[in-house]
């Protein structure tokens, strides 16, 4: 790994990401919920800040913008489609772009439903997926449709199962006690709940989680599958209509 990840705890439970490259001595933010934490981390190490790149306009990932902006003079990227409501940008992405940030090839995948416009950022080994994918979860669909938020996950999904999954928030154990009253016999689930409550008792991050353990525990993720239709309402259910359902249980929950 010719890169570093910093995990940094922003607001009540939200996560900045600090990527940095010691070689060609470049940094790189994902989303800057609040200013204080990050520049406290960033002139720690001794670094300049080169980019923040953001994956949607939610003010918990935006609000520290100006603030590093000014301090660094650090270029700020973002999804071209909803530059309206994101802070101003320096570089305009979409899908087809082709990023090359601390040393590594990044590409962007347009993962709409929390927003029409959220996207994550996607460099070898690491996604970073904010409110789209979660550690056991998944964001709440606020403007898209069910089936659009489906999509989003399908398409993370497609990524090489050991990607690591860098998620914006600290919600792991309310969507781990969700998951649970689901698939209560799914053995890798009730294993995995129990590492993440030792991991937030010692005050540690849940986050990042590997893929392939989000195919096999997190009910979101596999509201393609039989037995998870069975436990929803029936097999004959589509996809779609599986993965609103458990949506909706979880608004609920
Ligand atoms: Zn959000
Ligand atoms: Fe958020």
């Amino acid at each position: 790994m010719t890169i570093s990840i910093k995990t940094i705890q922003c607001l009540s439970d939200n996560y900045a990401y600090l990527i940095h490259n010691e070689r060609i001595g470049e940094t790189a933010l994902i989303d800057a919920p609040e200013a204080g934490p990050i520049i406290a981390e960033i002139d720690s190490s001794g670094w300049n800040l080169d980019y923040i790149l953001l994956t949607h306009h939610h003010f918990d990932h935006v609000d520290g913008v100006e603030k590093l902006r000014q301090n660094y003079g650090s270029k700020i990227i973002g999804n071209k489609n909803d530059r309206k409501r994101l802070p101003n940008l320096d570089i305009e992405v979409t899908e087809e772009s082709r990023l090359v940030i601390c040393g590594q090839e990044v590409s962007v995948l347009d993962v709409p439903g929390h927003t029409i416009g959220h996207i994550a950022f996607v460099f070898p080994g690491a996604a970073f997926t904010a409110d789209s994918l979660m550690a056991l979860g998944c964001g709440r669909v606020f403007e898209g449709t069910f089936p659009m938020m489906w999509n989003s996950l399908q398409k993370i999904a497609t990524l090489p199962g050991d990607t690591m999954i860098y998620s914006g928030h600290e919600y792991t154990l309310s969507n781990g006690a969700f998951a649970l009253t689901l698939e209560t016999g799914n053995p890798e689930l009730i294993t995995r709940v129990e590492r993440e409550k030792e991991q937030r008792n010692k005050d540690l991050p849940t986050v990042p989680s590997k893929l392939d353990l989000e195919l096999r525990t997190n009910p979101f993720m596999r509201a393609g599958l039989p037995e998870m239709k069975t436990i929803i309402g029936s097999p004959d259910m589509s996809d779609e209509e599986c993965f609103a359902e458990i949506r909706k249980r979880k608004d609920q929950f």
